[in-house]
């Protein structure tokens, strides 16, 4: 009977903990960004890098295309990349936040949330990104969160179109499908241009490219214009 009790505490601490603020940031907080709430301007966001194998290709493919992107990064990897850091924000491409280490916030103490956001809002000011983006891994936040948030001026945009473009299955024309049948004339796109770290299968990224080099003529052409948050 006891390990029923003890059961029941476990789960309700994890619901109040964990469950209940990630979904009120997903479905109900008004001051997330889910959308660009601008007919026909859309916004292409990429999360987990920067990864020195793939940007440059990226980057050249954005240049060529004349759009302008987002770059959610994990604060670790930015800290060790610099240069690309750099080189993304002279492009004039936007820099935000995607946590320290990507680990689950779901899964995390005060402490370690505490952690994760000072150390993330320390990189970032000194890689010099003034104003803060924030995208939770997975979109994922505990009851923790949204103090931190607020502590450190964030903005938290999240994402209403994906393309499973992680996967290992994935191809640049199941990206270019999937893009072109998600995208809304309102949407805020995420993919990826790193994660073998964080979930993602050996050598996305490259897929991801591909499909973007598809998928990029065909949105213009549906009227839609790339913009920046
Ligand atoms: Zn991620």
């Amino acid at each position: 009977m006891y390990i029923l009790y003890l059961l029941l505490v476990v789960v309700l601490v994890f619901v109040i903990h964990s469950i209940l603020p990630t979904y009120y940031n997903k479905i109900f907080n008004r001051s997330v960004v889910k959308s660009t709430g601008q007919d026909n301007k859309i916004m292409l966001t990429f999360d987990d890098g920067p990864d020195e194998r793939y940007i440059h290709d990226l980057l050249d493919l954005l240049d060529e295309n004349g759009v302008k992107a987002t770059f959610f990064m994990v604060a670790e990897n930015a800290h060790k990349n610099r240069e690309i850091v750099d080189k993304i924000m002279a492009a004039g491409h936007r820099v935000g936040l995607h946590s320290w280490q990507h680990k689950n916030a779901m899964l995390y103490s005060y402490s370690y949330t505490r952690q994760d956001f000072e150390n993330s809002a320390r990189i970032m000011r000194d890689l010099g990104v003034e104003e803060l983006l924030y995208r939770p891994p997975w979109g994922h936040t505990n009851i923790f969160s949204n103090h931190f948030v607020r502590k450190y001026g964030m903005k938290m945009i999240y994402w209403d179109v994906m393309a499973e473009d992680w996967e290992a299955k994935a191809s640049p024309e199941s990206i270019r499908q999937k893009l072109l049948d998600r995208t809304s004339p309102t949407s805020i796109i995420c993919l990826h241009d790193a994660g073998e770290n964080s979930g993602g299968a050996k050598g996305a990224p490259k897929n991801t490219i591909e499909g973007l080099r598809l998928a990029i003529p065909e949105l213009k052409d549906k009227g839609y214009d790339f913009i920046l948050p």
